[in-house]
């Protein structure tokens, strides 16, 4: 392993996911849910594949039927109006999307200024860059960012903000004030942003404001969506990009030489999942309000202190109630003591003593699965 990559190992979904599995655990650990998306999405996919939709290379930037889905969801849901011929990119689920644009905007030597507790692939994608990761920590309770902080940690040096709200692992869904003093910092050093928002879907309180949309924005944001997240289909690994025209000439140059292209017969169906009636947007984020709550209330009343999430479809939780034991050592603990797997936020701080008491739980499981979870986690004591 090269020096780039040296420290990052195995990730901690795949690390915890296997210990879940190793000790027949409910796996409340990585982020997938346990009910496949709509039917009618999978039959798209089972007749595009039947009818050689996609069965052979599809189009570098994606199937147009899907590139004209991304832009049309957008000018449903924000307002915004994307060319799908020049402002649309398919890629390989968020991931991938996350990976291109890194690799196409930052020089070696660049600093990227990440919220902390991060995704782990964002760590990962800045050091394959060559880029310096900064980060910009989110504290509890609030988890919130400080403005005066980012605009003290932006130097000459600085190239790129890299954003996530709704934010994985914290819950935390950016205010349309936190997106204008960003976006009003961004304008005023010419920095990039690249803007993670898979779980758009999934505010719980308040609204997604894509701050592509802010004045002076469009032409410096790249913006990241997936499928996986909204349709339940995270195998499918079908994501996108949107941005003004020479940013995604800019990611797409990367992204020719990652994966070339994305799953064909998929993003056939992805383009329907696209254009489902507002009803199923709703009726997905209120299945997982109830989800949250009852798994907020249950991981309460089994002693952990509960950090309420407004967004995303995970918990993080404070578990110094249990004792001193650091975050890393208790999930690894976990399984064994009472049969339910997490992820400890400590990984995805630069010090992980900063994130040693917290620990998170995904709610993207039946009700029921939630329910025996708590049961569970109650034996703690
Ligand atoms: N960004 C965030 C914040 C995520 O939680 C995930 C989920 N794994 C991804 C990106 C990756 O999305 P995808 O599965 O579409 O690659
Ligand atoms: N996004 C999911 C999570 O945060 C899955 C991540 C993964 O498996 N790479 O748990």
């Amino acid at each position: 392993l090269n020096r780039r990559l040296a420290g990052f190992g195995t990730t901690i979904f795949a690390e915890m996911s296997a210990l879940a599995a190793r000790t027949g655990s409910i796996n409340l650990g990585q982020g997938f849910p346990d009910t496949d998306g709509p039917e009618e999405i999978r039959e798209a996919a089972v007749r595009a594949l039947r009818a050689g939709h996609g069965n052979q290379y599809p189009p570098g930037p994606g199937i147009p039927e899907l590139r004209t889905a991304v832009a049309a969801h957008q000018e449903r849901f924000y307002g915004l109006t994307w060319s799908p011929d020049t402002e649309v990119l398919v890629t390989t689920g968020a991931t991938e999307a996350i990976a291109a644009a890194l690799l196409a905007l930052v020089e070696p030597g660049d600093e990227v200024i990440a919220f902390e507790p991060y995704y782990d692939s964002y760590a990962a994608c800045i050091a394959m860059a060559g880029g310096v990761r900064v980060p910009l920590t989110l504290r509890a309770p609030a988890f919130r960012p400080n403005l005066d902080e980012l605009r003290a940690l932006i130097t000459p040096r600085t190239r790129l903000l890299l954003l996530n709200s709704p934010h994985n692992p914290t819950g935390t869904v950016l205010t349309p004030e936190e997106l204008s003093g960003i976006a009003a910092l961004a304008v005023e050093h010419d920095l990039l942003v690249v803007t993670d928002e898979v779980y758009e879907h999934l505010v719980f309180e308040g609204s997604h404001h894509p701050i592509a949309a802010l004045p002076g924005m469009r032409e410096r944001t790249v913006s990241i969506s997936s499928a996986g997240k909204t349709y339940s289909y995270t195998g499918w690994k079908i994501g996108w990009v949107t941005a003004d025209a020479p940013l995604v000439t800019a990611v797409r140059s990367a992204k020719q030489y990652l994966t070339f292209v994305s799953g064909g017969p998929f993003q056939y169906a992805i383009a329907e999942a696209l254009q489902l009636p507002d009803t199923f947007f709703t009726e997905f984020r209120e299945g997982m309000r109830r989800k949250r709550d009852l798994l907020a209330d249950g991981l309460q009343s089994a002693g952990f202190r509960v950090y309420e999430p407004q967004g995303t479809y995970f918990i993080t939780t404070d578990i110094s109630p249990f004792g001193k034991e650091d975050a890393y050592a208790f999930c690894r603990a976990l399984p064994e003591r009472c049969g339910v797997a997490a992820v400890p936020n400590s990984v995805f701080y630069d010090d992980p003593e900063a994130g040693r008491s917290q620990v998170r739980f995904t709610f993207c499981k039946r009700e029921g699965v939630l329910e025996e979870a708590v049961e569970r986690l109650r034996r703690l004591g």
